[in-house]
């Protein structure tokens, strides 16, 4: 029997989310960011899934990008980071991926090139992570045009779009809007997931969602279902044990957890060599036989233990949902002090995904 700890998929879910970016991108389009293989859901299954409603796939890596030509989609695919090698130009010339260029040498690799790419430049507009300044834009666009090639647009992206109090991203707008405003007839691209969600916030030509997709909030003052995302992993597994733990009795490394009163305990085949977070401590939801439990004491590898309190019926061989419709992924993330992202693509090669839809 194989162990029964299933990241299942729900390939609907993710197509409703598409849909609800594209509704709220407005004018824009709205290219779905597929990295990460998928955020942790399956790169190919995702990119199937989605095929007939999306036009174009974004991606980090080379080997994402080729992950969806060998599943014989055409889309067209932006590789983010753009390339990390000058061999890497003839590749994505030849599987016809466009590339993102952040940085002198990958611009002088293409213009270099007998090759070439459709190329993007990033421009930044106040993350300072990749892309170039506004005051360079120029010269970078001389330099490609003396090298003979024409980008198709301009990309940005936001350091801030999640926290809805903050002036940052309309600063960043402004900023990048003015950087690109003498190339009026090249595309733009601004807004990842959070950015969908900020009432009057331009996405221009091409917006970029990528958490909202497989459900999970990008914002981090609302949860994913307040938006109208639905989850789109079931991350689950079994308990395989249960006992009463009785009081003075603690489970777990550290014994960081003791009954003061007999407890009904389980312990479910799930631990952080699944990707399921061992900083998520005491009182993190889990949900069984239609009830809400919380985890208790410390997640070990291959297993964690849960205060069956709330569900004292339940057996060995009862499904249990770690994170999914019932406990949403954000909930989980906040118990382990990080975020969703995180918890998507953390989970392990073990866990086998399953799809649906
Ligand atoms: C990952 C990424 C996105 C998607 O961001 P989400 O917050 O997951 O929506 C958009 N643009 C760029 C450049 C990215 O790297």
């Amino acid at each position: 029997m194989p162990r029964p700890t299933i990241a299942h998929v729900d390939l609907d879910a993710l197509r409703h989310n598409y849909r609800l970016a594209r509704e709220r991108a407005g004018d824009a389009s709205a290219m779905a960011v597929i990295k990460a293989d998928g955020y942790g859901h399956g790169i190919r299954a995702v990119a199937r899934a989605l095929a007939a409603d999306v036009s174009c796939f974004a991606v980090a890596c080379l080997e994402e990008a080729q992950a969806i030509r060998d599943e014989g989609l055409n889309q067209t695919v932006v590789l983010l980071q753009g390339m990390h090698s000058e061999a890497d130009v003839a590749t994505c010339a030849c599987l016809g991926v466009e590339v993102v260029v952040h940085s002198d040498y990958q611009l002088q690799w293409v213009i270099d090139s007998p090759d070439r790419p459709t190329l993007w430049i990033k421009v930044n507009s106040g993350m300072n992570r990749l892309g170039f300044r506004p005051s360079e834009l120029a010269g970078v666009m001389a330099r490609a045009d003396q090298g003979g090639c024409r980008p198709k647009g301009f990309l940005t992206h936001f350091a801030s779009a999640d926290e809805p109090e903050s002036p940052v991203t309309e600063a960043q707008t402004r900023v990048f809007n003015e950087a690109v405003a003498p190339w009026p007839d090249l595309l733009r691209s601004v807004g990842n997931s959070a950015a969908h969600f900020r009432p009057g916030q331009p996405l221009f030509h091409w917006s970029r969602p990528g958490i909202m997709l497989y459900g999970a909030s990008p914002l981090g003052d609302r949860d994913s279902n307040v938006l109208g995302l639905k989850p789109v992993m079931t991350l689950a597994s079994e308990l395989i044990a249960v006992r009463t733990l009785q009081p003075g009795d603690s489970v777990g490394y550290g014994q960081t957890w003791t009954a003061d009163r007999p407890t009904p305990m389980g312990i479910v085949a799930i631990g952080y060599g699944d990707g399921y977070p061992r900083h998520a401590g005491t009182d993190t939801p889990a949900w069984v036989n239609g009830q809400r439990i919380r985890l208790i004491g410390r997640v070990s590898m291959d297993m964690l233990a849960v205060d069956l309190s709330a569900a004292p019926a339940a057996q060995p061989g009862d499904k249990v949902e770690l994170w999914g419709a019932n406990v949403l992924i954000d909930e989980v993330a906040r118990h382990a002090g990080t975020i969703g992202y995180e918890l998507l693509t953390g989970v392990t090669a073990r866990v086998p995904r399953r799809y649906r839809g």
